[in-house]
């Protein structure tokens, strides 16, 4: 049910290995980023902005000096390096585009660990503008603090809501009982965080091996700072439509692809990767939770991708049938798949946590 794959832009990684990071290098790679990398258009435009705005800052010695060793300890505890290796190694190229932002990251980070260790004062005039720029990129893309500062400021200037739309459409529905009835049954902040419309098409859209009944619209890694107004979830005629229950676990699982590790707007990069190994790790054990949407009809819809592309949808779809399950069928999933159960728990309690 459902469907979501959007391919992820592209971009080789430049090896620079044995090459020093500049000043220059940087701001060359943070405007090779803004054209075609991984993290590209508004999303990274927000993170400019931030970056522009910490540079007006100009912060203390001190505050550089705090700032640098949390961005140590949160690389420290985050098995960043692992994950990186483990999602390269199961997806290849189409890890780029959850890796590349952070691999970027480290390259200049690792460099001034290793100038420190070395006996380097960082926060001297010669070093102290790499140390700033490492910071900035910390604050936009590594710091839980930046993600939840963006949500609290949207939410307090929008409040939480969506469109609901052309439901009327469905005999015995409107927009209001749906409102009422998703209300009724999510988590306000699950339901509207980064989802702007719930709208109803009347018509039957089919695939090769399944109908559809309801899609998900996102961004993807492009939306990860904000609700950026064109997160919809799509709703199609559907046999059962009229029942409640199918309703509502049609958009549990829509609502899940909004708050996956892809793109969920609370969550710093190197949670996602973790999020994604969690789900991966999860599709590959043998008392996993079965569903034939994702162990058929996934392979089945998809057969000239590539197996990495497969398995990758296979973990889109896997996280959104277990989200489906936990929201509807709470006690049975608990009971029978603890495990998965608990994946579903931990990531969704950070996105309804109160920024
Ligand atoms: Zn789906």
């Amino acid at each position: 049910m459902g469907n979501k794959f959007e391919q992820i832009p592209q971009e080789p990684v430049e090896e620079k290995e044995e090459k020093k990071v500049t000043r220059r290098d940087f701001l060359k790679t943070m405007g090779k980023i803004a054209v075609g990398g991984a993290i590209i258009a508004s999303g990274l435009d927000k993170g400019v902005e931030a970056l522009a705005e910490q540079e007006k800052k100009d912060p203390k010695i001190e505050q550089i000096k705090e700032d640098w060793t949390e961005f140590k300890q949160v690389v420290k505890e985050s098995k960043v390096r692992d994950n990186i290796k483990f999602l390269e190694q199961t997806y290849g190229s189409i890890a780029d585009g959850m890796v590349f932002q952070l691999k970027n990251n480290l390259q200049l980070f690792d460099q001034l660990v290793n100038e420190e260790k070395n006996g380097v004062d960082l926060t001297n005039e010669k070093n102290k503008d790499l140390l700033k720029a490492s910071i900035e990129e910390y604050h936009t893309y590594w710091d839980q603090g930046f993600f939840d500062e963006t949500v609290r400021k949207a939410e307090n200037k929008e409040g939480l809501s969506a469109k609901i739309e052309g439901f009327e459409r469905i005999e015995g529905m409107d927009n209001e009982k749906v409102q009422e009835l998703l209300e009724d049954n999510f988590n306000k902040r699950w339901l509207y965080g980064n989802t702007s419309s719930f709208e109803y098409v009347d018509e039957l859209k089919s695939r090769k091996t399944f109908d559809v009944a309801g899609e998900a619209h996102t961004e993807g890694l492009v939306g990860i700072f904000y609700k950026s107004g064109k997160e919809k979830i799509k709703i199609y005629k559907n046999e059962g439509m009229k029942d409640e229950e199918r309703l509502l676990e049609i958009m549990s699982h829509e609502i899940g692809h909004h708050q996956d590790w892809e793109n969920s707007n609370r969550l710093p990069l190197q949670d996602r990767l973790q999020f994604l190994r969690e789900v991966t790790e999860r599709l590959g054990s043998s008392d996993r939770f079965h569903s034939s949407y994702v162990e058929i009809d996934i392979p089945c819809e998809y057969s000239d991708y590539s197996p990495q592309e497969i398995k990758y949808i296979q973990a889109i779809e896997y996280w959104a049938v277990m989200v489906e399950n936990y929201d509807r069928h709470g006690e049975d999933l608990k009971k029978n798949k603890l495990e998965d159960y608990e994946l579903v728990d931990k990531w969704r309690g950070k996105a309804i946590k109160k920024p």
